[in-house]
């Protein structure tokens, strides 16, 4: 069992509520994608599950199967309708999801980037 409370006041939260906009890209029953308001690449896009969930972590434990299948599926919808895939020709893409302290996880309800629209380099300096 999760042990994780959930905070009902994040930005993220505030946007499913509808209360702040968002730059839509997708959505679906349980899921919504939008822009990120301080793109770090060309393309930089969130996606989030419409549940009350902090991380990934917490997602994986608590979410029904049916929330999870929507979820993947979307982020994968994501990298096709922005051209990202590279068997449709694109570039590519990064995915990553931040989680708590070590993450530096800003926004604490779970979401994943999706950059891309140039080579980003190698996420993490080579170790020697
Ligand atoms: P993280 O550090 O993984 O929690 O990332 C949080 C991300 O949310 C950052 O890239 C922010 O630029 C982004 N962000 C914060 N507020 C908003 C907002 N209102 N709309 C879109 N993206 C946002």
């Amino acid at each position: 069992m999760t042990s994780y409370a959930y905070d009902t006041t994040n930005i993220f939260a505030r946007i499913l509520r509808g209360e702040i906009p968002c730059n839509k890209v997708l959505e679906t029953a349980h899921s919504l994608a939008f822009h990120d308001i301080a793109p770090q690449a060309p393309v930089h896009v969130l996606v989030i599950p419409k549940g009350a969930y902090v991380n990934a972590d917490h997602f994986a434990r608590a979410a029904s199967d049916a929330e999870i299948v929507d979820y993947t599926r979307a982020i994968g919808r994501v990298c096709e309708e922005l051209g990202l895939c590279p068997d449709q020709g694109g570039l590519g893409y990064r995915m990553l999801s931040n989680g708590g302290e070590a993450g530096v996880q800003e926004v604490p309800h779970l979401h994943v980037h999706i950059a891309g629209g140039r080579v980003l380099g190698r996420m993490l300096a080579q170790l020697q």
